[in-house]
């Protein structure tokens, strides 16, 4: 049996480590498009701030992958696949055959149009590293800018904080997460914001950036602002297009059935890229965290090596921004909830919405209010009502 594994992030090589496991004469290849081995992008703000060394962000070393005789291929991309003939074509011209393929090759960045010295994304290794080389060049008279309210957002909050740069937040919607939050949530993040002397510009869109070979400042729909470092987290944007050509149906992500199969027989997705049907919350979703991208990287391995297995898994992504916890569990999209309830206020120091739908719990997200995540979580997988969860939290 040959299986192929495109992207070598959490979910290709748990699968890959899975297979392993399975199938001991198996051949399995990762493709990897970055050159380092498995590292742990939740480690890599602890890096950033000093709080690890380098070397603790890696969860492999580079003798793993021949001491599982996984083939392992790195700084190379797939750019083509063909289920016909069942073969990927990749950028160093090889074309490999496969019996069964995974595509998990999570997301690229979205970038801004231009490009500058002081502009950081904030996805792999190689941007934390240049993160690392931007916040040693900064000075007594720095200003940091961040464009974006999410996850990523809060990470660059939390780092500038760390480093004490002065630092202004452009965002596009009217508050962080504009598709999950209430206003509510959104003042209360805002609130705890201002009072830790973050400058906030809701609304904005940054449009340009200016600066001869070095960033001096950002042009936004609302004006001008001087800035050194700009740290981007406007949202990811895979690359869909060898997929399409292979007719292999995608949405906002690469669309799954609950056992992680795609429209083209043997070809199967897992982690963020996957856009799947999710059985406890019975909708097509696809879902960005570390949680998530593990086990479905294990659980397709099971499906991939003949034992069927569905998804099953209330998953969560938890930060905090400037030390305000925030929590999202299950499906947190208010466009696909029939209602959204609050509960807390902002007067308190914490708010925590839940999403109901046909009747059922399928969402949450907690701002300032940790102690209700177990129960919001045990809830979306029992498939309970709001009324009877509501009397559950204090
Ligand atoms: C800074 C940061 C902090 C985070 N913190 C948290 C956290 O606290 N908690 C949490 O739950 N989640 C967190 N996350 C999210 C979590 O890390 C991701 O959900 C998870 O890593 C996704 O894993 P993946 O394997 O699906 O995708 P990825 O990790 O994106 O791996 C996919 C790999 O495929 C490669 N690839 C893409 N296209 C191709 C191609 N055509 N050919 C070959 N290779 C390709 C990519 O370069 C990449 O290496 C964080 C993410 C970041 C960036």
């Amino acid at each position: 049996m040959r299986f192929l594994i495109i992207g070598a992030g959490v979910a290709g090589t748990t699968a890959a480590e899975e297979l392993r496991k399975r199938d001991k004469s198996a051949d399995i290849t990762l493709v990897s498009e970055e050159h380092h081995p498995l590292y742990s992008r939740v480690l890599l703000p602890h890096y950033l701030k000093g709080k690890i060394v380098r070397e603790r962000v890696f969860l492999k070393k580079e003798s793993w992958y021949t001491e599982q005789n996984i083939e392992w291929l790195t700084g190379i991309t797939c750019k083509q696949l063909d289920p016909r003939n069942k073969f990927v074509g990749l950028s160093d011209g090889r074309e490999l055959p496969y019996d069964k393929l995974l595509i998990a090759t999570g997301g690229e960045v979205r970038a801004v149009d231009e490009d500058v010295r002081g502009v950081s994304y904030f996805r792999t290794l190689d941007d934390a590293d240049h993160l690392v080389q931007l916040l040693s060049e900064q000075g007594p008279g720095s200003h940091a800018g961040i464009f974006g309210g999410g996850f990523i957002a809060c990470e660059y909050l939390n780092i500038f904080s760390h480093f004490q740069i002065p630092t202004t937040l452009f965002h596009r919607g009217a508050h962080f997460w504009t598709r999950s939050l209430l206003p509510e949530a959104g003042a209360l993040m805002e609130n705890h914001l201002k009072n830790h002397q973050v400058e906030l510009q809701a609304n904005t869109s940054v449009t340009e950036l200016k600066g001869e070979k070095e960033l001096t400042s950002v042009v936004t729909t609302t004006g001008e602002h001087a800035v050194s470092l700009l740290g981007v987290g406007i949202g990811i944007q895979p690359d869909f297009s060898w997929m399409r050509e292979a007719h292999v149906e995608t949405g906002v992500g690469v669309k799954a059935n609950a056992f992680l199969e795609t429209n083209v027989p043997d070809v199967y997705t897992a982690g963020d890229i996957a856009e799947f049907f999710d059985p406890i919350i019975e909708r097509q979703i696809q879902i960005g965290n570390w949680m998530n991208a593990m086990s479905q990287g294990r659980c397709v391995a099971k499906t991939m090596s003949g034992e069927k297995t569905e998804f099953r898994l209330v998953s969560s992504y938890a930060t905090n921004a400037i030390g305000l916890e925030i929590i999202f569990v299950g499906d947190v999209e208010k466009a696909a909830a029939d209602h959204v309830h609050l509960v807390g206020s902002i007067e308190s120091g914490g708010v925590t919405q839940i999403f109901e739908r046909q009747g059922r719990v399928v969402g949450g997200v907690m701002i300032g209010r940790n102690q209700d995540r177990k129960v919001v979580t045990d809830g979306i997988a029992q498939k309970v009502d709001f009324v009877s969860l509501r009397r559950q939290i204090p």
